[in-house]
């Protein structure tokens, strides 16, 4: 056993570093599922695309398996890579924002907390830009913000439609108000593809909250998010004490954001290409 129990360490060793997630717990090569108790192998998930074979608890997925999944042959081209904050405050909290986004790069292998691409889907030329929630929760600073714009102007140039998956805790505290202006540079980007008439499809996976929520993941020709995602602005526990009430059962979940007319629809991972091909299908013909 000796053998297996070596694996066992380095692969728990290993998962600490790749995956900052906070509600899944990783033990070496098993996981266990916080909603339904179930010890799962992680190979098993590998093929469910992190999603609980038992209970279909759907788990954070990072920014290249979400392209992977959804653009044809797992194909895509990654644009705007280039890009790097400059780090415009100087910001330092328990440590120097530029020595956190260095060692972010070093754990993710990412350059920020989403990658732009573009490629196929169902055979349709589309961009689509991911968030990854490992690097800074998904935080949305200088260079998303830029990378996102810079997309929806080549899909209005090259009337390509363009698809946005959120997973972010909202602004990045560490640009501060440049943060911000990512929001309204983001929105006004949208309106001009809006009047281009190319479709924008936002989905919305766990988490997408603050600024995220209050700007792009809300301006979807159709706004569509997984399962038991957290969605909202302020958190739960900021609204109860501020409203002095308690919060219904379910509050800030998906299925309850369409109950309420919020979104148009849960959809599950499995079904998140097909839905979005069809989707621009009818947008588009
Ligand atoms: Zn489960």
């Amino acid at each position: 056993m000796a053998w297996f129990k070596r694996e066992a360490v380095n692969a728990e060793k290993k998962s600490k570093v790749e995956d900052g997630d906070k509600t899944v717990k990783t033990e070496g090569l098993w996981q266990k599922c916080e909603s339904c108790r179930e010890i799962i192998w992680k190979k098993d998930l590998e093929t469910t695309h992190n999603v609980c074979p038992r209970c279909g608890a759907h788990f954070r997925l990072d920014a290249r398996a979400r392209l992977a999944l959804l653009f044809d042959d797992g194909k895509y081209e990654e644009m705007d890579g280039d890009l790097r904050s400059s780090d415009p405050l100087g910001f330092v909290d328990n440590k120097p924002y530029k020595e956190r986004l260095i060692a972010m790069q070093a754990a993710t292998n990412l350059t920020d907390a989403l990658i732009s691409a573009r490629g196929l889907l169902h055979g349709r030329k589309v961009n689509i830009c991911a968030m990854d929630p490992r690097f800074i929760g998904g935080s949305m600073g200088s260079v998303m913000g830029e990378r996102i714009t810079r997309a929806i102007e080549r899909s209005i140039a090259e009337n390509v439609p363009i698809v946005v998956v959120s997973a972010s805790g909202g602004a990045r505290m560490q640009e501060g108000a440049i943060s911000l202006m990512q929001m309204a540079k983001i929105s006004a980007a949208l309106m001009r593809l809006d009047e281009a008439r190319v479709p924008y499809i936002s989905v919305l996976t766990d988490p997408t909250t603050g600024g995220v929520t209050a700007s792009l993941a809300m301006l979807g020709d159709l706004n569509i998010a997984e399962p038991g995602a957290l969605i909202g602005f302020a958190g739960p526990r900021v609204i109860e004490q501020t409203i002095r009430q308690k919060l219904p059962e379910g509050f800030q979940r998906s299925e309850f954001l369409v109950k309420h007319g919020m979104l148009d629809a849960v959809v599950p991972r499995a079904e998140m290409k097909s839905y979005i091909a069809q989707a621009l299908q009818f947008f588009i013909g």
